[in-house]
């Protein structure tokens, strides 16, 4: 066992990492240990490290010592943008950065092309950031986000909350790991109402609010 995951398993003992993957690149090693709670990265010569706490989003990376800020994971992402919807969006923004609007055609990702993109991946990967239209606008959204979690990765996302419902809320709070809700200068109470719901629903610590000029 090395250093880095012995002083990690001696600080959190009931820690399990029943999965770990090795990739290599340029005759180093990156080992990941992959648990419920945490996901661990460790290189074999110890330039990279990271430790990701999955219930609070909590990231820490370091080189060779605490000080060294590497710019990147060598092995593979640890954070992906994923556009799984686009076009027609009920937010109907006139400065949308994506070009969406309420008179677009909506255009879906289907499932089987998410999982082709995210099996791709090694599983360096802790988050992903969805992007997303209305939040029924893509049918297969929170199966995408389900199946996220049953490879051991966080999905989160931001949202409006314009077309948010209770069981959709309900559903998402289940499988989200953290969220950004937009608040839009012309009706602030859609924002405070949607980062209620979440934290009635128990996100209290997983909620973000964007501020946005419409
Ligand atoms: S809610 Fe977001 S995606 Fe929809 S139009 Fe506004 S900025 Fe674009």
């Amino acid at each position: 066992m090395s250093d880095f995951l012995e002083k990690f398993k001696s600080e959190h003992p009931s820690v399990l990492f029943p999965a770990i993957y090795n990739y290599n690149h340029d005759g180093i090693t990156y080992t990941i240990y992959d648990g419920d709670e945490f996901k661990l990265c460790e290189a074999s010569d110890g330039s990279y490290h990271y430790t990701f706490d999955k219930s609070n989003g909590n990231f820490a990376r370091w080189g060779k010592t605490y000080e060294d800020d590497p710019e990147y994971c060598p092995a593979g992402p640890e954070i992906l943008d994923l556009e799984i919807a686009s076009g027609k969006c009920k937010g109907n923004c006139p400065f949308c950065y994506k070009g969406n609007s309420i008179n677009e055609e909506a255009v879906n990702m289907t499932f089987d092309a998410f999982k082709s993109i995210i099996d791709k991946i090694p599983k360096t990967l802790t988050q992903v950031a969805f992007g997303i239209c209305d939040i029924d606008g893509n049918p297969d959204f929170l199966k995408m986000m389900d199946y996220t979690r049953s490879i051991g990765i966080v999905p989160n996302f931001t949202l409006s909350g314009i077309d948010l419902t209770d069981e959709m809320a309900e559903k998402v709070s289940k499988v989200a790991g953290a969220l950004a809700v937009s608040a839009y200068e012309t009706d602030k109470n859609v924002c405070y109402d949607t980062v209620k719901k979440f934290t009635d629903l128990g996100m209290d610590r997983k909620v973000l609010i964007r501020r946005k000029k419409k």
